[in-house]
């Protein structure tokens, strides 16, 4: 059992138009510790009748929230940013004891994800339309910018509650509702949220949680609901291309937050020393499992010796372990069938003559734990340098040229997150401009905040969370046209 300050935190019901449920179908579904394979507890099962429950709720509630100021939708958002971060160290523990990462960094995500809601509450008070110079001397044009209608938001297990503030923010900043689907693996940080948004006078129906064994169904009902005019998605691509499809014959708006298949590109140019710390961050945050996480070290061959050598010194100071336990500086993986895929790629990548230097293998701690890895002489044609890894894993490839560096980076359909070491400024501007990503870190290894626009392009998705950019996806313009003047 968790030991938490507020014990009221630990939800086990669904959020539905302001009201703990038990669900429709009566069924509960088990909350599992990836550390330690223990229940945490058992949380009811939604299904499509509470998805269509939630929607037909927040379209309700949307409209007098629409009509609000947007001073009075800040001052709700702030609060509730404040009771969250009240609550930070109860929050940390439900998340690090659901998803597995290292509580420091679960206190971390808090902060992060709590950033977004301020952000936002700011941002709703700018919310402009435009004044459009005419053609016509009678006309007068303007833009009104107003919500896009209620969102459904999907998230993933690997940040619970982060990913879900990045969305619900600019929503509710827009005068939006949102029915949010967490991942079956980590609702409890997403129903943590609900409860402080509540505490923080939330109006009822204007944030549900619906979660539940079945995400295809409630996926389904969210995309098939005519009220919902807008899916905002964080997970794999797989899925994403899924939704798209899905959400075309109710011609939804959708923002899509995929997968990733960051390069990590060291020039011999660089200061190894930070490009090994940037390495080391980019890399093991999380255990391996986020979307900008470096999944292919691409280093020039006059240094790659040298870089090698440094990146395992410093890989091997990573303490993995329950991520409850001081010192601990790495976790579990989400599930063994994770642990299971990132070997299948280690093998693989040895089958077709990498070396493995460090690692590469399941750790004692227990199924659900992998070493933290580092493979060398990999090449293009291993499925460990198209695949998103995932994990704790670093494969380094060799390059020669800037050009070579440049077509190894850019080889791939994934254009998310990239990261570039090298002390040349010229460098620094053509080789960031000619990257296929949305986000380039350059002699930086972590790159994410909420000032700045998150996103990705080719098929890493579209749209953009966070910065001043972040509501637009929440918003339709209205143009006005008015005659005879
Ligand atoms: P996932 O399998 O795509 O799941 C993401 C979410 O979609 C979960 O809530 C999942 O529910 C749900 N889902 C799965 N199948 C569905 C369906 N047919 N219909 C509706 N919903 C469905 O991804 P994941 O394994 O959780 O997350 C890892 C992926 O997310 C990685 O590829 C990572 O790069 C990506 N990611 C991207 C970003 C970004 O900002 N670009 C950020 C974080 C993660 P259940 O879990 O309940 O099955």
């Amino acid at each position: 059992m968790l030991s938490l300050n507020d014990p009221l935190l630990l939800k086990t019901q669904l959020f539905i138009n302001g009201e703990w449920v038990n669900g429709d179908s009566g069924n509960t579904f088990p909350i599992v510790n990836p550390a330690t394979g223990t229940e945490i507890c058992k949380l009811a099962s939604g299904n499509k009748n509470d998805t269509n429950t939630a929607i037909k709720c927040a379209q309700n509630a949307m409209q007098k929230w629409r009509q609000l100021t947007a001073k009075y939708r800040t001052q709700i958002l702030k609060q509730w940013h404040a009771l969250i971060m009240e609550n930070i160290d109860d929050l940390a523990l439900i998340l690090c004891a659901e998803q597995g990462k290292p509580l420091a960094e679960a206190k971390g995500e808090i902060q992060y994800g709590a950033a977004y809601i301020e952000w936002f509450a700011e941002e709703a008070k700018r919310i402009y339309g435009d004044i459009i110079p005419s053609n016509n001397a009678n006309q007068r044009l303007l833009t009104v910018k107003q919500p896009i209608g209620v969102v459904a938001a999907i998230t993933p297990w690997n940040f619970p509650n982060a990913m879900i503030t990045r969305k619900v923010a600019p929503a509710l900043a827009a005068g939006c509702a949102v029915v949010v689907k967490p991942a079956e693996a980590t609702p409890l940080s997403a129903l943590a949220l609900a409860e402080l948004a509540d505490r923080a006078g939330l109006p009822k129906g204007l944030l549900s949680i619906v979660v539940g064994v079945d995400a295809i169904e409630i996926g389904k009902a969210l995309t098939d609901h005519p009220l919902v005019r807008k899916l905002s998605f964080t997970g794999s691509t797989k899925v994403g291309k899924l939704l798209i499809k899905q959400c075309a014959d109710t011609v939804k708006k959708t923002s899509m937050e995929l997968g990733g298949n960051a390069p990590f590109i060291v020039f011999e140019d660089a200061d190894l020393d930070q490009a090994v710390q940037g390495a080391i961050a980019s890399k093991f945050r999380n255990a391996g499992q986020t979307c900008v996480c470096a999944n292919r070290f691409l280093v020039q061959r006059s240094v790659y010796q040298e870089f090698t050598e440094k990146f395992i010194e410093q890989t091997k100071k990573l303490i993995v372990g329950n991520g409850n336990t001081e010192n601990v500086t790495m976790g579990p993986l989400i599930n063994t069938d994770a642990v299971q895929n990132i070997h299948a790629l280690v093998t693989d990548a040895e089958r077709n003559g990498a070396t493995k230097v460090l690692g590469g293998a399941a750790s004692e701690l227990g199924s659900n734990y992998y070493l933290p890895t580092i493979l060398t002489n990999v090449t293009p044609q291993m499925r460990i340098f198209n695949e998103e890894i995932f994990g704790p894993v670093a494969p380094i490839i060799p390059f020669d040229t800037e050009e070579q560096a440049l077509e190894l980076a850019n080889a791939t359909e994934a254009g998310l997150a990239s990261y570039v070491y090298t002390q040349n400024y010229a460098r620094i501007w053509r080789f960031s401009e000619n990257l296929e990503n949305g986000i380039v870190g350059i002699n930086e290894g972590i790159i994410s905040s909420e000032v700045a626009p998150f996103g990705g392009v080719k098929e890493s998705g579209n749209g953009r969370e966070g910065s001043k950019y972040g509501i637009d996806d929440y918003i339709e313009i209205k143009y006005l046209c008015m005659g005879g003047i």
